[in-house]
């Protein structure tokens, strides 16, 4: 408000000519009946062309909120008038975008948010900020906001007022935001999340507290709630083409079930595994990885039956050769090893098969196909060796993998 008055003053000052007529307009759709219908309508002649003589009458607390104004312009001067307001006009706009531009990112303010100790900013600038502390990024003073940002309404008056001064300016700041966060096709559209190994159809649990994972967190809540979870590859073991980078190049990509934000902005997500992929690519979003993904699939059922048949039906191998022995089993004599394993071990309630963890895993899938999956999740071994796991294409080499398992533990090699 400060800046608009500034600028008219400057006008009015500046102007000593001819003044602008103004003639009340009574609006009776309004309620006026505050006025009485015979009075007669005020008239006012005030110089410095419309947008000043208004401002400077209501001002001056003459113009009432239920009265519209007519204008007539001195004789010859309407042109001369018209010029005038546009250059004030300009200058208002001027002088109140620099006030609405937002403290972090210097843009026009988009979606602002007023926090308690009165300053305004960007809603997303605003989370971001809280992402690294919980102070204002304006004058520091300590925040207490709700940990999530999306339930503070939005400063009403402000964006009322972006809308009505400069709608293209803020249709263009949309537009760019949607296209910075847009990846284009076949491009890094998948955000990963470095840290374990999850599983295809297995639930996985994750406390998300690093800043850029918060972010990356609320991209995907706001976006198809998917991401990729890899293992964290520390000795930069070289990933095929990919070469040593810092991460395993076989994941699994999850979906956002729920998520609840603590006190201390700290997000505990519960999450279900979808399908195994690949890492083709890979890049860096605002200090998180993205990448472009190739989805693992097996191999066709009739596919699956040809090898079978095939290793089967190698010549028998002598018995101490357990991997020889594992190879030549069919795969329904696989998935059942494991089943028997489990009901084995439940049977001497080992502490890994708690009632608590079935309650979150669920009991052991009858499906061939996910066996392994469920098994890897319960399982307590390494997760190198469960990652072996992550680059099968047949359900056969997945449960070789489970039996190989078993029966290190059964001889106590582990
Ligand atoms: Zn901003
Ligand atoms: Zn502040």
């Amino acid at each position: 408000m400060e800046s608009i008055a500034e600028v008219v003053a400057k006008h009015a000052s500046m102007v000593g000519s001819a003044p602008t007529m103004m003639e009340e307009v009574l609006r009776w759709d309004e309620g006026v009946s505050l006025v009485s219908s015979a009075e007669k309508a005020a008239t006012y002649e005030i110089p410095g062309g419309r947008l000043v003589a208004t401002y400077t009458l209501a001002s001056q607390g003459q113009l009432s909120y239920y009265v519209d104004l007519n204008y007539q312009s001195a004789e010859g001067l309407a042109e001369t008038e018209k010029a005038i307001d546009v250059t004030v006009l300009a200058e208002i706009l001027e002088a109140t975008q620099r006030e609405v531009d937002c403290q972090v990112c210097y843009n026009i303010m988009l979606d602002p948010v007023t926090t308690p100790c009165g300053h305004t900013l960007c809603r997303k600038c605003l989370a971001r900020t809280l992402d690294h502390s919980l102070h204002c990024p304006v004058c520091r003073r300590g925040l207490a906001l709700p940990p999530s940002l999306s339930s503070q309404p939005s400063n009403a008056t402000i964006v009322e007022l972006l809308n009505g001064l400069c709608p293209d300016a803020i249709a263009a700041r949309v537009e760019a935001v949607a296209q910075e966060e847009r990846p284009g096709e076949g491009e890094m559209d998948v955000p990963l999340f470095i840290c374990t190994l999850g599983f295809p159809h297995q639930p996985t649990f994750l406390r998300i507290f690093e800043p850029r994972y918060k972010l990356m967190l609320r991209r995907c809540i706001e976006g198809n709630r998917e991401f990729g979870i890899l293992m964290y590859n520390r000795y930069y073991e070289p990933q095929s083409d990919l070469g040593p980078v810092h991460f395993y190049h076989y994941g699994t990509m999850l979906r956002i079930l729920h998520c609840q934000i603590l006190p201390d902005g700290t997000s505990l997500v519960e999450t279900r595994g979808m399908y195994r992929f690949r890492v083709r690519a890979h890049g860096v979003l605002d200090g998180y990885a993205v990448a472009n993904v190739e989805r693992i699939e097996d191999v066709t059922l009739a596919e699956e039956e040809r090898m079978e048949a095939l290793e089967i039906a190698r010549p028998a191998v002598e018995e101490g050769d357990v991997s020889g022995q594992i190879d030549r089993m069919p795969t329904a004599t696989l998935l059942a090893l494991g089943r028997e394993f489990i009901s084995r071990m439940r049977g001497r309630s080992a502490p890994w098969l708690q009632q608590r963890v079935l309650d979150i895993h669920g009991q052991p899938p009858d499906d061939a196909a996910l066996f392994a999956y469920w098994f890897a999740s319960v399982l307590p071994i390494s997760d190198e060796e469960k990652y072996k796991l992550m680059g099968t294409t047949t359900v056969r080499e997945r449960l070789k993998i489970t039996a190989s398992w078993i029966r290190r533990i059964e001889s106590q090699r582990w």
